[in-house]
């Protein structure tokens, strides 16, 4: 399969590729069967009027669903320290970033420090 499509709806896949055929097939009748070829010219302007529509189906129905839906990550900091084995850890904040010197540690006043920042994925809901 290609991956490209995988998200999109499949039954506007399905119309905008019938819709597509739908035109090709006007377009050939309209080019080969003689006792219509005087109507070629508004055939022509069917089949255009039919790509057109596919198209407009596969890039504005068969738009993917909105990754917001999802549940937003969270993002942790961890805190650390130079002089003693503290660990905490607190929500992210702007302007976090990692041996980011966070000043005297609570414990022994050494020098305390972010240690690794990270994203929490929360579980999926069915
Ligand atoms: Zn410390």
């Amino acid at each position: 399969m290609m991956s490209k499509t995988k998200r999109r709806q499949p039954k506007f896949a399905i119309a905008s590729i019938i819709l597509t055929v739908a035109a090709f097939v006007i377009f050939v009748a309209a080019s080969f069967i003689d006792p219509i070829s005087e109507y070629s010219s508004y055939l022509m302007i069917v089949g255009l009027a039919l790509l057109i529509a596919s198209w407009g189906i596969y890039f504005f129905a068969g738009k993917p669903q909105k990754e917001a839906a999802e549940a937003p990550e969270t993002v942790m900091t961890v805190i650390g320290c130079k002089g003693c084995d503290i660990r905490e850890e607190r929500a992210f904040a702007t302007g976090d970033y990692i041996f980011k010197d966070l000043g005297p540690c609570k414990k022994c006043s050494g020098s305390s420090f972010i240690k690794a920042i990270y994203a929490v994925t929360p579980p999926k809901k069915e």
